[in-house]
């Protein structure tokens, strides 16, 4: 079976774990900095704070921004769950903002719609915005940090699919933007870690406070601490955090990869250009990158016919090709349906979702493989 997305794991990573796991400290020592440094670098943002997932991450970004009972949080509602999953997390209510049918983003055009709506109706503004890069392509992030300096709210980038992207010639992650980027080391994202997360920010309190929540809220520091020292073995927890810690395991071999980060994301738009060419001219629809962003390609998406949808699909994975669905829209989830929602108020998505498949999309997968797909998926529209 070709997989839909594959780590790519050499002899440095390998080697990096394993000089870990020969030293003095597994976890708590001092690659966890060294990989918030690379990746904040990397994206040119001044702090890093590496957790154990983007799921921990996005959590912490939501406490953080000070989101809680009361609030209401929006996103696109194609992602995974998490984005709007870490709202619910903080006690806040969710809402969705429907994407643009092209990039797949969450559309500006749709959001300002929404807001005057909202507001004109004297309902709750959001607290937190949160768009996601789908695929590893940037939303259009200037728009929506009008809208945010216009209607007085937050913005979250969920760009897990993402890092290694670049928008309007910055680095995605850099927080031009918007207030906190957030970045998935899943081992089906751009760069892993085994599992992994990192929260970027210039902010330098915002920085802090989600540094306090990764680890149980409590501080060493004794400036930070809100009386003084019993003596030198003193700590004190000053906010309610979690264990959401990443190891030295997980930091080494996201640290290693970093260093192939530009090589994957070339190799990925490599693939994906080779993609377009050969399905111009059929009945199969890709994702439009606009011309100021440049996407990490995380996601290799295609829309076929609906009617022929479900069978392409299924003789696809029949054929050995292992693709996948990104995403079924998360007001359509059970949980989301109980809390209110329901098919139809984001139609776009909707639409989306009733022809999408996700093919093969990996650094190291084969020009071969790739031919194969190519020619099955025409075979099947034809
Ligand atoms: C993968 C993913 C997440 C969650 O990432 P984890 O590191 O697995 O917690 C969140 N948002 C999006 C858009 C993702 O694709």
């Amino acid at each position: 079976m070709i997989p839909y997305a594959r780590q790519d794991i050499n002899a440095d990573d390998i080697e990096a774990v394993a000089e870990i796991l020969r030293g003095d400290w597994i976890t708590q020592g001092p690659v966890v900095p060294a990989f918030e440094e690379a990746v904040a670098g990397n994206c040119a943002a001044r702090f890093g704070v590496a957790v154990n997932s983007a799921t921990s991450a996005l959590h912490i970004a939501c406490l953080a921004l000070e989101v809680g009972p009361g609030d209401v949080v929006w996103t696109s509602p194609n992602t995974f769950v998490a984005s709007a999953n870490c709202a619910l997390y903080c006690g806040a209510e969710v809402d969705f903002v429907d994407i643009d049918p092209d990039t797949l983003c969450l559309s500006p055009e749709a959001l300002r719609h929404k807001l005057e709506l909202v507001r004109s109706k004297g309902e709750r503004l959001p607290k937190v915005v949160i768009p996601v890069h789908f695929g590893g392509q940037s939303c259009q992030m200037a728009e929506i940090s009008l809208l945010a300096a216009e209607y007085g709210f937050r913005i979250i980038e969920d760009a897990s699919h993402a890092i290694g992207g670049r928008y309007q010639g910055e680095p995605v992650g850099s927080c031009k933007h918007s207030d906190i980027v957030v970045f998935s080391f899943h081992p089906a994202k751009i760069v892993t870690s085994g599992e992994g997360g990192m929260a970027v920010t210039n902010d330098a309190v915002l920085a802090k406070r989600m540094a306090l929540l990764r680890s149980h809220g409590i501080t060493r520091d004794p400036q930070e601490m809100v009386r003084p020292a019993d003596g030198p073995w003193s700590y004190q927890q000053i906010s309610l955090g979690f264990n959401y810690r990443l190891t030295d395991i997980h930091a080494a071999l996201g640290l290693s990869q970093m260093k192939r980060l530009a090589h994957f994301v070339e190799r990925r738009n490599q693939l994906a250009d080779a993609y377009d060419k050969a399905f111009s001219g059929f009945s199969i629809r890709s994702q439009r990158v606009p011309v100021d962003v440049l996407s990490a390609r995380h996601l290799y998406v295609v829309r076929v016919p609906v009617e022929r949808h479900a069978l392409v699909f299924g003789e696809l994975r029949a054929a050995g090709i292992g693709v996948n669905l990104h995403y079924i829209p998360v007001h359509l989830q059970p949980w989301y349906q109980r809390m209110g929602f329901s098919a139809g108020q984001f139609p776009e998505a909707e639409a989306y979702y009733a022809e999408a498949i996700s093919l093969p999309m990996y650094a190291s997968l084969g020009a071969d493989q790739q031919k194969f797909v190519i020619e099955t998926l025409i075979g099947l529209v034809q």
